[in-house]
């Protein structure tokens, strides 16, 4: 027996399908399907946010997009979701939409750290400058 052969996840996702990721070591699951990984999970699809009113928020729950990190968490529930489905081209063609998205937002997110640098810069330190 060879335990370096993956073993594929053995959720049926919402289409009825079985789940196509391969599962994690030591368990039957994958990530976004391992019970074990609920909380983080749940930590990762509100990342930047937090669960509002201590309700378990599942899926089909309204999202909150207020930050660039609660709209990066969201694709990435969204890429994980897509994942879960048979491979065809309309969904290679959703995850690589949603990962140009998710590049644009990280692109100003960075932007906006370095922009709050230099305002801080400019504005927080002794004030003499240039
Ligand atoms: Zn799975």
């Amino acid at each position: 027996m060879g335990d370096s052969t993956a073993m594929q996840c053995e959720a049926i996702t919402r289409g009825g399908t079985r789940c196509q990721l391969a599962a994690r070591p030591g368990s039957r699951w994958c990530w976004w399907h391992d019970p074990a990984n609920a909380a983080d999970r749940a930590a990762a699809r509100h990342r930047g946010g937090k669960a509002r009113h201590g309700r378990d928020l599942a899926g089909g729950e309204a999202y909150e997009l207020r930050e660039v990190a609660d709209v990066v968490a969201l694709l990435g529930v969204a890429v994980g979701d897509l994942l879960t489905l048979e491979n065809s081209v309309s969904r290679a063609r959703a995850i690589a939409s949603l990962a140009t998205v998710a590049v644009r937002a990280l692109e100003v997110s960075e932007l906006e750290a370095r922009l709050s640098a230099l305002e801080a810069r400019l504005g927080g330190d002794d004030g003499k400058g240039v």
